[in-house]
């Protein structure tokens, strides 16, 4: 499993599985005989790509689209993984490399369309390569009943019986008769290790709230859940400490666990929630890999996870016998900033930072979200499904209102002071409040000052939260905490786009709708 995450981590770029992939990589890697039923955009490809890597020999895999092969190849290669296609696209030199590296032993992954293996010289070719495994996308293809039939895809049958080897098949269609007709074709009628996933966790209670008084919010979420279950995950270490001190002293069993800790407290931590009813632990991260207890009852973030990813992962440990379980996850302007510049910081090549901003804004979305979360966030996962009735959206749908004008004039503050200042000193700009550092800057000559007076500091904060949400503005990597606007909010600044905001987080703590200043 450690080596699992690390090759997701260290080819891939990925901190954590997708809902479903983990126990798929683990039986293909095992060399079982599996078929997989997922959502299209759910990951299927790294469930037979990972295994390639940690299997001996080469998975062959048949796909029938010559352009996802060749942008899969692609990709692996540009991982550093020795995958190559035999298509009828390739080039010459494209083909000569193939063949060298099956020579080399070199190859683990060698895509082929399925019309190849019409061909007597494939077979032979695939015998002496030292195949070890096949790996089929999307296998309803087999179907012939199906309108994405491919007669060539009845042959990959006779090629499983000839190598000897195990086959993974992968599909997004689900349907009865399809899957029958799969097993049929592809295994001979040998039922194999099945796999079907939705990825939806109905019992699952999902809300989030504005970061107002995250140790507040978190003791009333907690005491409202007396003598239940349940996580509290939180950002920092320290945070752990002080967040289970403060149950402990409302009168809960509570526990702080993180990775700094030494293995025994952290072994004692996992052995006491498990046995024990009722005990809340808090925790980084760190904490629940190797938890499996059925009966969380809730789990509660006092901080945004890092990904829309972590938090399904985070929040799906809770109810796992189906019976009721809830949810709460807490975010601010702070959080964005810091998942932010976490990584803008990191290492990683510039591509990868740009798909981990993309994962976090999907977060920030659904934080944000104008309808059902539900719905928002499996559709992210490629699942449709209607409004659920079990979100807080759901409950009480939010309050939207034209932002356009508060954006605009929240992105001409960043403007006219350079992009060099952070939503704190912009929000006293836009209010017209006379800070030594607004007198210094002579910020009070610019036409911007006191533009925002209407508003109190509180719903100019969540203006700004929901600009980070949307990815209007980002920190600058350079300049602790100062914003800059992005390409999204050219649009908006030219008038050409509107931003809708909501009302209700907007309202987050206000006792007073509207300010008199
Ligand atoms: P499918 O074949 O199921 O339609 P893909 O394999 O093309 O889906 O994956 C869909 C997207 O999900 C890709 O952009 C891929 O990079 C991304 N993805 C897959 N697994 C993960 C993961 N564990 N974490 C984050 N993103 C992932
Ligand atoms: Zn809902």
């Amino acid at each position: 499993m450690p080596r699992d995450l690390d090759l997701l981590k260290s080819v891939f770029g990925f901190d954590e599985f997708r809902p479903g992939q983990a126990e798929i990589v683990e039986a293909v890697s095992r060399g079982e005989n599996t078929l997989a039923i997922m959502p299209t955009g759910g990951g299927k490809s790294l469930c037979f790509q990972l295994p390639a890597l940690i299997r001996d020999g080469v998975t062959v895999v048949i796909s029938p689209l010559i352009a996802l092969m060749r942008d899969q190849v692609r990709g692996l290669q540009a991982a550093g993984v020795n995958a190559g296609a035999l298509t009828s696209g390739n080039t010459q030199d494209e083909t000569d490399a193939v063949f060298d590296a099956i020579s080399r032993d070199e190859l683990k992954l060698l895509y082929m369309a399925p019309e190849r293996l019409a061909s007597g010289g494939t077979l032979n070719l695939l015998r002496n390569a030292g195949v070890t495994m096949i790996a089929v996308d999307e296998a309803h293809c087999v179907s012939q009943w199906g309108h994405d039939f491919r007669p060539d895809y009845l042959r990959i049958g006779e090629l499983r019986r000839a190598l000897d080897v195990p086959l993974a098949a992968f599909t997004a269609t689900a349907d009865e008769e399809t899957r029958a007709e799969i097993i049929q074709k592809l295994f001979d009628g040998a039922p194999p290790r099945t796999f079907l996933h939705g990825f939806d966790r109905p019992n699952i209670h999902l809300a989030f709230a504005a970061k107002d008084s995250p140790r507040n919010q978190i003791l009333s979420f907690a005491a409202a859940r007396k003598g239940q279950s349940g996580i509290v995950y939180s950002a920092t270490r320290a945070r752990t400490e002080t967040l289970a001190k403060a149950l402990r002293d409302a009168g809960h069993p509570a526990v702080h666990y993180h990775g700094g800790m030494d293995a025994e407290d952290r072994r004692e931590v996992e052995r006491q929630f498990q046995q024990e009813d009722g005990l809340i632990v808090v925790a980084t991260v760190a904490f629940g890999m190797g938890v499996d207890k059925p009966d969380i009852r809730w789990v509660a973030h006092s901080d945004l996870p890092k990904s829309i990813e972590s938090y399904y992962q985070e929040i799906g440990r809770a109810g796992r016998d189906g019976a009721p379980a809830d949810t709460l996850t807490l975010f601010g302007a702070d959080d964005i900033r810091l998942r932010r510049s976490q990584i803008d910081e990191g290492l990683a090549p510039s591509e990868r930072r740009s798909a981990d901003h993309g994962r976090l804004n999907a977060l920030l979305g659904l934080a944000e979200a104008h309808g059902c979360r539900r719905q928002q966030l499996l559709t992210y996962f490629g699942e449709d499904t209607p409004a659920c009735g079990n979100c807080d959206l759901c409950t009480a749908p939010p309050d939207l209102f034209d932002g356009t004008v508060d954006v605009m004039k929240a992105l001409s503050a960043i403007l006219r002071t350079g992009e060099c200042f952070g939503s704190g000193h912009l929000i006293d700009l836009l209010r017209g409040t006379m800070t030594d550092r607004i007198r210094d800057r002579c910020h009070d000559q610019l036409p911007t000052f006191g533009v925002g007076k209407d508003h109190d500091k509180r719903m100019w904060q969540a203006v700004f939260r929901q600009m980070l949400g949307l990815d209007l503005v980002r920190p600058d990597p350079e300049r602790h905490g100062a914003l800059r606007i992005t390409e999204k909010a050219h649009p908006v600044l030219r008038g050409e786009a509107q931003v809708e905001l909501r009302r209700d987080t907007l309202k987050t703590g206000t006792r007073r709708p509207t300010a008199k200043m």
